[in-house]
């Protein structure tokens, strides 16, 4: 099989004859072998018997049901286990991504050697305030956390060489980082390619503005996972002692003044008087706690059954 073209989709119902009509127009004049994967990702509307009914005459679609609805990255994920073809494509269900980008796309990926293209919608059809203005800044914040120069991370239309859906794993709602994630596993080869972006012409978008917050909570957790999940102690374990020190220094220095004034017969105030004392506690006591966050994790990551995974390239 040539290509796999994943489709999630969540209540689409209206869209979906349009987007196979359209993809197998697409596909008409383009040589390869391809199938068609849908995921409904446990649907409330009539998705599922519109599915059906056009997969009766489409012998290229292949549709899974989840019983109910999981998310976009487990439907993502789903489908890129099912996947066959040697070029994998994923597109959003809703009409908003145009199956007219799909020929490029396989083309980037098998003749330039691409490991994953994104698509960048650089003219959007969403609603100015709550979707364009905050999404550049939250790509700013993504391409200077991660290094990869990519405008528009979260795009629904992206293409991957068979490898790379293969070797990564979508979770939670990390559909946002796959280039992250795919980057972390080293497929470092991330093209772009501007796409057309259209307006949602029928249903509702399914993610509100809860997805900023979220996005970027799951952006530090696949950064810190990347770093620190596999040796937490290089992090705890090094501030924690950076604050032990700190502490443990400030409070001896107290001490020896107060002996000091003491052995030159001074009048001093008591130790608990200076804000010092209390800072040294506090940094004392939270550098422990750090340090034993650090052994924990550690302790954790050395049980973990995946504390020595890694992905052969090729072997001779
Ligand atoms: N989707 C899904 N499961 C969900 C939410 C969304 O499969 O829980 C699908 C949805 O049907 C669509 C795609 O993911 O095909 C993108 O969703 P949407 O268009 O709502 O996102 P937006 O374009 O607003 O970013
Ligand atoms: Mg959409």
């Amino acid at each position: 099989m040539d290509l796999s073209i994943i489709i999630p989709l969540f209540d689409e119902s209206e869209s979906l004859p349009e987007l196979v009509a359209w993809i197998d127009r697409v596909m008409k004049k383009l040589p390869c072998s391809y199938e068609i994967i849908m995921i409904d990702d446990g649907s409330r509307d009539s998705s599922w018997s519109v599915i059906e009914t056009v997969a009766q005459n489409t012998p290229h679609i292949h549709a899974i049901r989840f019983r109910r609805n999981y998310g976009k990255s487990a439907a993502l994920y789903c489908g890129f286990n099912r996947a066959t073809g040697d070029v994998v494509i994923t597109m959003d269900a809703d009409l908003q991504d145009s199956p007219d980008e799909i020929p490029e796309l396989y083309r980037m990926i098998r003749d330039e050697a691409y490991d994953l293209v994104s698509g960048w919608k650089k003219i959007r059809f969403d609603s100015k305030l709550t979707k364009n203005f905050p999404s550049k800044v939250y790509n700013a914040t993504a391409r200077c956390m991660t290094g990869i120069r990519l405008h528009d991370m979260n795009c629904g239309i992206k293409a991957y060489r068979k490898e790379v859906v293969k070797n990564i794993e979508v979770y939670g709602e990390m559909h946002r980082y796959i280039p992250v994630l795919a980057y972390k596993a080293g497929f470092t080869r991330i093209g772009e390619k501007v796409v057309e972006h259209r307006a949602r012409k029928f249903g509702v978008s399914k993610f509100g503005w809860t997805r900023f917050i979220n996005g970027f909570l799951d952006l530090l957790s696949i950064l810190f996972v990347s770093r620190f999940g596999k040796k937490p102690m290089h992090l705890f374990g090094l501030l924690g002692t950076l604050m032990f020190i700190i502490g443990f220094l400030s409070s001896a220095g107290l001490g020896i003044q107060k002996l000091y004034a003491l052995h030159l017969g001074l009048k001093t105030d008591l130790v608990i008087n200076s804000p010092y004392f209390y800072l040294s506690l506090v940094s004392m006591i939270l550098g422990t706690q750090l340090f034993l966050a650090g052994f924990l994790g550690e302790l954790i990551s050395r049980n973990s059954a995946e504390r020595n995974t890694y992905q052969i390239k090729e072997e001779l």
